[in-house]
């Protein structure tokens, strides 16, 4: 089981779903996955196996037995056939790689926090690139177009560096990561009617972030984690051309190239001693530098501090225990000396 272990803990509105956006049911695959994702997918880390319950015993009436504390809110997942057959490969490639179930966040927050109803994960064909949480029915859609845009991204990226297919699918999963993660904030938001003064769309990336950088697991350093939320930041600013009129900053989301600086500053300030090179490679100015350690802690104690109170019974440790688990999966994390943006 994934450790569900948060570092710093002591210290949209609503879119319509698309009418084409079907519930329909499972159709013969009719096209081929990208094969070189899949096959490269194949040495992504594999969800661990539930640990087999053993089997319980009846016990006596009388017998005291200490009750069991309350498990949190389970997810569910599903992949929506689309009835565009030019998406069918990214829906193929969606179940075979079994996306929704490969974010470790989205991993660590299933069952680790009580709600008042399931999220659903849907992979879905939309009609539109996108992803957005659909607050009449809990469910966070992740659109087939949105998954395409992602993989020619990656591909384009990974050509232009001489990268390889693994290099591709870095890029595709480091952005489904925090973009799922942005979507999740939006659900926490409006299922725990969440307090927030400023924009909640600037909110959730800052909630995505925070989560990034402070669930710990053995599979992944600090490094790691930094890496690709900076292939992630990547991202904003491909999509931000420069060319802003005023719907652009009227719109409820920062420009591009806003999140991007945001995130460099989220990452940086997390660790400036480690991260440096974020600061010396020209990512991030050094004007805007100097205060992101304050920022950065302000933001995920802010956000600690929301969600802490909804963490599951069965879930929560106390000071002594929770470091002692930190102590524990750092002595098995890999070696993160080679991780990049480091000093
Ligand atoms: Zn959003």
């Amino acid at each position: 089981m994934l450790q569900k272990i948060i570092i710093g803990i002591l210290a949209t509105a609503l879119i319509a779903v698309c009418s084409i956006w079907g519930y329909t049911a499972w159709q013969q695959q009719q096209a081929a996955a990208p094969a070189a994702l899949v096959q490269a997918a194949a040495a992504l880390p594999a969800k661990p196996a539930e640990p087999l319950k053993p089997e319980t015993e009846i016990a006596p009436v009388a017998a005291q037995l200490p009750a069991e504390k309350a498990d949190g809110t389970h997810f569910t997942y599903q992949y929506v056939s689309p009835r565009n057959p030019n998406l069918l490969a990214m829906y193929n490639m969606a179940r075979e790689i079994d996306v929704l179930k490969q974010l470790p966040e989205v991993n660590q927050l299933d069952g680790w926090l009580t709600l008042p109803r399931p999220i659903n994960f849907i992979a879905a064909e939309c009609g539109t690139v996108n992803a957005f949480y659909a607050k009449d029915k809990g469910d966070i859609v992740l659109c087939y177009e949105m998954l395409e845009l992602l993989v020619r991204q990656g591909a384009a990226i990974a050509e232009a560096n001489g990268g390889t297919t693994r290099d591709q699918l870095d890029y595709l999963m480091a952005n489904l990561r925090f973009l799922m993660l942005h979507e999740a904030g939006h659900a926490l938001v409006d299922m725990l009617d969440l307090p927030s003064t400023g924009r909640e769309e600037d909110a959730v990336d800052q909630l995505a972030t925070t989560l990034m950088l402070s669930f710990v697991s053995a599979d992944e350093s600090q490094g790691d984690i930094a890496q690709k939320l900076q292939l992630a930041s990547n991202f904003f600013l491909m999509t931000d051309n420069g060319q802003h009129d005023m719907a652009t900053y009227a719109d409820e989301h920062s420009v591009g190239a806003q999140r991007f600086f945001n995130l460099q500053c989220m990452v940086y300030g997390n660790n400036p001693g480690k991260y440096l090179r974020i600061v010396t490679s020209g990512r991030l100015p050094e004007a805007r530098a100097l205060r992101c350690e304050e920022e950065s802690k302000q933001i995920t104690r802010s956000w600690m501090r929301l969600i802490e109170p909804n963490i599951a019974p069965k879930h929560r440790m106390t000071a002594e225990e929770e470091r002692a688990k930190i102590e524990e999966i750092q002595r098995k994390q890999v070696d993160s000396a080679q991780a990049p943006y480091m000093r």
